[in-house]
C-alpha cells in the first residue's frame, strides 16, 4: 500500500501504518500516533475499560478532526 497523502502530492511512498478511522495508508511522515485512554466514536475497540492507553494510528485529517471535539 502507498501513502495516500503522498500519492495526492504525486509522490510514491510506502505506507507504514493505516489510519484506524478512515483506513487510509500513511507513511512515517504522515502518521499521527496518539495514545489516549478514551475512545469516542463507536469504533469496535475493547468494550471493557482498559487500564492503559491505546496507541492509535491516525492520518493527519482524522487526527485534526478528533482534536476539534
Ligand atoms: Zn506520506
Ligand atoms: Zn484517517
Amino acid at each position: 500500500m502507498k501513502c495516500y497523502i503522498c500519492a495526492k502530492e504525486g509522490r510514491s511512498t510506502d505506507a507504514v501504518a493505516i489510519c484506524i478511522v478512515c483506513g487510509m495508508g500513511t507513511c512515517m511522515e504522515h502518521t499521527i500516533r496518539q495514545e489516549l485512554d478514551v475512545w469516542e466514536g463507536g469504533y469496535p475497540f475493547p468494550a471493557h475499560k482498559v487500564g492503559k492507553t491505546i496507541p492509535r494510528m491516525l492520518c493527519p485529517d482524522c487526527a485534526a478532526a478528533l482534536r476539534e471535539e
